[in-house]
């Protein structure tokens, strides 16, 4: 029977990885999901079994958890996503934790490396979880995106962090008599999660939320040495080893370090304290901007959140179409922190069937940027701030971001004046060569599409 066990675990594992590489690519994403949900199904089966569980409880558990998810899956909405993935990582830090905790009360005398375990399973895990709810009230802007900073915080969250290592010396040293020193573990953890994350600001949370994504796989796989599951090894190995790459290429798009996001409360005085923005705003109508576009032989689409928000991504093709049909070239430039989670706009323009072809990195067209005729900025904003190369002040100072400032003429589409996420007023929007086209981004595509068929018709 043992074997029967390891081997379904071998297989989970196998497709596991599987999974994970055919989520890299876009055409085989959907399949790597379906082939990674599949390895869960039989890990979570043959745990199980293992167990001791009947089936029927087992198709029961199966049927209520798929009943959630699909009800999940169906309702939330595309711009929706990015909360729902830190509720996600906040559910796996959740389930670390109890797991860990449970298996204590079962076996408070287990040696040392059991209590490592099942310590570092509970304190990762709860960091975790509330780190993770205020992500996700950051994210769908139930809280301000502003960082909150108040006096003495490191020295607060380093006595947190600092008392939480000493517990847990005390518990893995001699852990059956340690129980109130775990449950001041969990407490600490909860605090630092929320105390860690409050201080990030808008612009920075895409490292946050990786990291807490790697979090939660550090928990699981804490939490499967300390049960001694091996495919809970596996897996929360993948998503920690997976998690901290994503952390980095984040780091490194945004041109922060992990120790200056986590540590130095970016963003400080936030947009207070960037200089006064200076020039004019100068709208233009659809009217007006077909004619620009008209002319145009090289066009520079850079789309942002508010494409997601707008869901323009059919429109923004269809009006590339019948650019490249006048003659235009026309590219899309993403961006890595563009919407509210990484891949966001790569995975809108793939659903429009945008060719992978057109999609071109900042650090490719910025030095070209001069002989662009058009950029048409599509609900993006913090992404195009030049405050964060010409404005030491400015918390968004010091990341790459796309130089549509530079081109002959930049549209800028969004319905107001706001500033974006990071909260961060942009002087973009009053450079000479800047023009405002307001309104949902959608409508106002809708209406340079229209007048472009008016004309060939
Ligand atoms: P921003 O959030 O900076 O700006 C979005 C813009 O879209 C706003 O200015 C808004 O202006 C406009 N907008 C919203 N709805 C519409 C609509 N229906 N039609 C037209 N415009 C609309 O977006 P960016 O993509 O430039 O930047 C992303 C930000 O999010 C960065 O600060 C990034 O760090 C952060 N972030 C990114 C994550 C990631 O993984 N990618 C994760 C977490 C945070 P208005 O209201 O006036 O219309």
């Amino acid at each position: 029977m043992n074997v029967v066990i390891e081997l379904a675990y071998v297989v989970a594992a196998t497709l596991f990885v599987i999974g994970l590489k055919m989520l890299g690519r876009p055409d085989t994403a959907r399949r790597g999901n379906l082939v990674s949900a599949l390895a869960m199904l039989i890990a979570v089966v043959t745990t199980l079994l293992v167990a001791g569980l009947d089936y029927t409880w087992i198709v029961v558990g199966l049927l209520v958890g798929g009943a959630v998810g699909a009800v999940a899956a169906r309702t939330v909405k595309m711009t929706q996503m990015p909360e729902l993935v830190a509720l996600l990582n906040g559910s796996g830090g959740a389930a670390s934790l109890l797991v860990g905790w449970v298996e204590y009360l079962r076996a408070p005398d287990a040696g040392a490396i059991t209590a490592l375990s099942i310590y570092v399973a509970i304190v990762v895990g709860a960091v975790t979880v509330t780190g993770s709810l205020v992500a996700w009230a950051k994210l769908s802007e139930r809280m301000t995106g502003k960082p909150m900073l108040f006096a003495g915080q490191k020295a607060v969250n380093g006595a947190i962090l600092g008392g939480a290592l000493l517990l847990g010396v005390l518990f893995v040293v001699a852990p059956a008599g340690a129980y109130p020193a775990l449950l001041a573990v969990i407490v600490l953890g909860l605090a630092l999660g929320v105390l860690a994350v409050l201080p990030i600001g808008g612009a920075d949370m895409p490292i946050v939320i990786s990291l807490l994504n790697s979090y939660s796989g550090v928990a699981a796989a804490a939490a499967g040495f300390a049960i001694g599951n091996s495919v809970l090894i596996v897996a929360g190995a993948m998503v920690g080893a997976s998690g901290l790459i994503l952390t980095q290429i984040m780091t490194k798009a945004m041109n922060r370090s992990l120790g200056n996001v986590l540590f130095s409360g970016f963003g400080a005085g936030a947009a207070g304290s960037a200089s006064a923005v200076e020039g004019e705003i100068k709208p233009i109508t659809p009217d007006d901007a077909y004619y620009v576009l008209e002319a145009a032989s090289s066009v520079l689409v850079v789309p942002g959140y508010g494409m997601a928000v707008a869901q323009a991504q059919h429109v923004v093709k269809e009006l590339a179409d019948l650019l490249e049909a006048n003659g235009a070239e026309v590219r899309y430039a993403i961006h890595p922190v563009a919407g509210r989670m990484p891949g966001h706009m790569n995975v809108l323009l793939a659903e429009a069937n945008v060719a992978y072809e057109q999609l071109v990195e900042p650090e490719d067209v910025n030095p070209t940027m001069e002989l662009v005729d058009v950029a048409l900025v599509i609900g993006a904003n913090d992404v195009v701030n030049p405050a964060a190369r010409e404005d030491p002040a400015s918390p968004l100072f010091g990341m790459p971001i796309i130089d549509v400032d530079r081109a002959r003429t930049t549209f800028v589409l969004k319905r107001s004046m706001n500033p974006g996420f990071s909260g961060v007023e942009n002087p973009l929007f009053y450079k000479p060569n800047t023009r405002m086209l307001f309104g949902d981004a959608k409508a106002t595509l809708g209406s340079l599409v229209a007048e472009f068929k008016e004309v060939v018709a």
